[in-house]
């Protein structure tokens, strides 16, 4: 994947075009799979296998609209267009020595590959929160996030449909982090791969996420289906992405989160909010 630099010298100009031109081809792939394969799958096993199954499970009656998944597969390819792009310049910021990526596990040992890996999902968390919220701004909002919320009631597909400047926003987290800290392609690759799956769960319009005997998240320090599915119905709050820390930190969950989780999982016992159960359309 990564150019050679002995080989890169003793190259001709052809070759080296063809070798930049098949390195972005790997690139491009690999993103565009990531997001068929994760978004894809996700709504096969979960909206289509399981489907009658998790029908106790699903968030809203309504489901999305005729044509919106064409649109979301359209604006996601994009999306992943941007995200190659990136890598590209990755892998050049690297040959320049710009970047803190490393290829030899042995370099800082196994320890820091697992620690760095968790520490890069901990940390995107925090950055997605604070993008996000300054993507809500109202001018902010019309150039850059109109069309992720324009799927009001989400499908897999979704977790992409990003407008340019959200891909871009995305996409910097990780040579924004290279900057700073050493990573190991692997740990890159684990990352991204837990980000789709997470992200494409999180749209997918079923509560997938276990609960206590009393009705709550089991694991409540996870944002669930649910909390995401509440920021596309409204969007003022719930902006977390993995975990919902930043959110009730800040106090931008909504008040009536854990009784619409126990209303997504069709819990019998009381609702303890006063609050109304806010609609979801
Ligand atoms: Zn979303
Ligand atoms: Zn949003």
């Amino acid at each position: 994947l990564f150019i050679n630099k002995q080989e890169t010298y003793e190259m001709n100009p052809l070759d080296m075009d063809i070798t930049l031109t098949s390195l972005f081809s790997v690139l491009l792939a690999e993103d565009v799979l990531r997001y068929v394969i994760g978004a894809g799958g996700v709504y096969l096993v979960v909206n289509t296998v399981l489907g009658r199954k998790l029908a106790q499970r699903k968030i809203r009656d309504k489901n999305p609209p005729k044509g919106q998944i064409k649109r979301e597969i359209l604006s996601s390819l994009r999306t992943a267009l941007i995200f190659a792009i990136v890598g590209f310049a990755i892998v050049f910021g690297t040959e320049l020595g710009l970047f803190w990526l490393y290829f030899d596990v042995a370099d800082y040992g196994l320890p820091y590959m697992a620690a760095s890996t968790l520490l890069m999902i901990v940390l995107h968390d925090g950055y997605f929160y604070f993008s996000h919220r300054f993507l809500h701004r109202p001018k902010v909002f019309r150039a850059a996030h109109k069309l992720h919320h324009k799927s009001n009631n989400p499908t897999p597909f979704t977790a992409y449909a990003f407008n340019f400047g959200e891909a871009v926003a995305n996409a910097g987290f990780l040579p924004l982090l290279l900057l700073v800290m050493p990573l190991h392609p692997l740990a890159i690759f684990i990352f991204t791969n837990h980000m789709i799956l997470r992200n494409a769960m999180g749209h997918s319009g079923f509560e997938l996420f276990p609960a206590r005997r009393d009705g709550r998240p089991m694991f409540d320090w996870m944002t669930t289906v649910t909390h995401h599915d509440i920021h596309h119905a409204q969007a003022g709050y719930n902006f977390g992405l993995y975990f919902t820390w930043w959110d009730r930190l800040m106090g931008t969950e909504h008040p009536t989160y854990h009784d619409q989780f126990k209303a997504a999982i069709r819990y019998k016992g009381k609702v303890s909010s006063e609050l109304p159960l806010a609609p979801l359309a």
